[in-house]
């Protein structure tokens, strides 16, 4: 019987992607197959890319990191969630907390009983319930909340903010040790098998012939394997999601770095901050159909805490996915792949469940077509769930400005219609099975969007209203107590420093 197993595969791009996926292949095949990463300095990456959703805490885990090791490699901090200022209209926040909030009784989700005591005049907000809300807004981070001596304590739901050129120096180190070859050059061009146009070797501008079986392409928006040789085509998804370009600048911090991202509206898209421990990420989203380029960077640097630390940069994108992420034996992840802005932090996490999804689907060298179009088929309904989410961060908004006013007036996806009007009606949320975001996140956005159900579940008159007020009492305590008693969010990194 002929050996049809792959044998090697080559990883096009050493940027988080590439050396992502150079890591975690060499970790999860061993020494059965060769890996070999191409990058060219001179072209470099894409440079940003620092909020995380705590799936990343299970990708480093398999590949062995350890977490501290980790943090101080690249200048990480702890995320507990993002929060959303002036987005469902100026003068109101929001946080997208990690985590659950409250407790179910029974089959009834917690928020059903905040519905009711509201019902009732309890005005206490959803985050008065969340952990991560609390602890973010106290500025406090654990990794868990021990209430006695002893006690193992309940876990936070945490993820990380951290500079992604180190993080990707970082795993290049491991990968390395790992077995991984690395060749430091510009492919100029891909060798196609004839006659099925299969990708059999890149060249590169030294001269060298790069052969493999299985190629990654991870050279980011230029997608130098599956759209310059391969012509895969890209799907645009501008008219869901309209802000095209990002101007980016780091300063230097003002204060103890805050355990969440920020993710802060403006005229015509929204500004992030991200902070890390030895410096703030920073950078103005906008659709440069209503904003000029020099009046977004103008904006961004107005609203800086700090001082900058480099000249501002603008990247130009476009939102929307490849026809196909793997055609023939090119399988593209990370900017190669698709973009949607960073609203959620999604990139890299999207880079990690693709990496997951191969493993399921591993090929041989028969590359099953039935195989790849299970990836594309989970894939493209990975990144529509995420787009319908993001879009509903613009639609559901009470802003004045013209930006605004067109996102509330732009047709959005029917599933995310059927979403909304499902929570409408009775307060119903469920997560569809490709959904990377769960009841509860979906839940936190629509409220701080300002989506009113109109009724809740009625199951919850089961309790009395004495019996409604102890259990939204008794939830508020505990959670207040588990944040007030966890440390500092700095005091927390140091600690781990010197542990080190
Ligand atoms: C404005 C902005 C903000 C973002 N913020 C976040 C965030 O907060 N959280 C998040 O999860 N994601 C974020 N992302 C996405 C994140 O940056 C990317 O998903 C991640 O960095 C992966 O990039 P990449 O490796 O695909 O591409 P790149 O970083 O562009 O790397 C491409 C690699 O390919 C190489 N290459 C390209 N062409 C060639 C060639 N011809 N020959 C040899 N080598 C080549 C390059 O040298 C480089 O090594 C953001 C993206 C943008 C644009």
């Amino acid at each position: 019987m002929t050996d049809n197993r792959i044998r090697s595969v080559v990883v096009v791009g050493g940027g988080t992607a590439g050396w992502m996926s150079a890591a975690l292949l060499a970790r999860a095949l061993g020494e059965t197959v060769r890996i070999r990463l191409v990058e060219s300095e001179e072209i470099g990456t894409v440079g940003v890319g620092e909020a995380t959703i705590p799936q990343i805490r299970h990708f480093n885990a398999f590949l062995g990191l350890d977490e501290n090791a980790f943090l101080a490699a690249t200048q990480g901090t702890i995320k507990l969630g993002i929060e959303f200022v002036d987005w469902r209209a100026p003068g109101q926040s929001y946080i997208h907390a990690f985590g659950e909030i409250g407790r179910p009784l029974g089959a009834v989700p917690f928020h059903h009983y905040w519905l009711a005591g509201r019902r009732k005049g309890d005005d206490h907000a959803l985050w008065d319930y969340s952990l991560n809300a609390r602890a973010a807004r106290a500025g406090r981070f654990d990794r868990a909340v021990r209430r006695a001596a002893g006690d193992a304590g309940e876990p936070l739901t945490y993820a990380f903010q951290f500079d992604a050129a180190l993080y990707a120096r970082h795993l290049r180190d491991h990968a390395q040790r790992l077995g991984v070859a690395r060749t430091e050059g510009k492919i100029l061009g891909a060798m196609l098998r004839e006659p099925d146009g299969f990708v059999r070797a890149v060249t590169l501008e030294s001269g060298e012939v790069v052969e493999g079986d299985f190629f990654l392409d991870c050279s980011g928006f230029r997608g130098v394997l599956i759209e310059q040789a391969l012509k895969t085509g890209y799907e645009d998804w501008s008219d869901l999601l309209p802000c095209d370009r990002a101007v980016a600048a780091p300063t230097a911090n003002v204060g103890p770095p805050r355990p969440y991202t920020q993710a802060i509206a403006r005229a015509a898209g929204w500004q992030w901050r991200i902070p890390l421990q030895h410096r703030t990420g920073n950078g103005h989203v906008f659709c440069s159909r209503f904003v000029s380029e020099d009046e977004a960077t103008a904006q961004l640097m107005a609203s800086l805490e700090g001082e900058p630390l480099a000249e501002p940069r603008t990247l130009k994108f476009v939102t929307g996915r490849r026809k196909r992420f793997w055609n023939r034996n090119v399988l593209a992840l990370g900017l190669a792949g698709g973009f949607m802005e960073p609203l959620e932090s999604t990139s890299i996490h999207l880079i990690q469940s693709g990496l997951s999804r191969l493993l399921n689907l591993f090929p041989n060298k028969g590359f099953a077509q039935r195989d790849i179009d299970e990836y594309n088929r989970q894939t493209g309904l990975e990144f529509e769930r995420i787009r319908d989410f993001l879009v509903l961060h613009y639609w559901a908004n009470q802003r004045a400005e013209p930006f605004w006013k067109a996102c509330r007036d732009r047709a959005v996806p029917t599933e995310l219609t059927r979403k909304v009007e499902l929570f409408r009606t009775h307060g119903r949320l469920f997560r569809e099975p490709d959904d990377l975001f769960l009841e509860a996140s979906w839940l936190q956005v629509l409220v701080g969007q300002g989506v009113p159900p109109d009724d809740h579940h009625p199951m919850t008159g089961q309790l009395t209203d004495d019996q409604l007020r102890g259990f939204l009492a008794d939830l508020r305590k505990i959670t207040a107590d588990g944040a007030a008693a966890l440390p500092a969010h700095g005091d927390f990194l140091r600690q781990q420093r010197a542990a080190r």
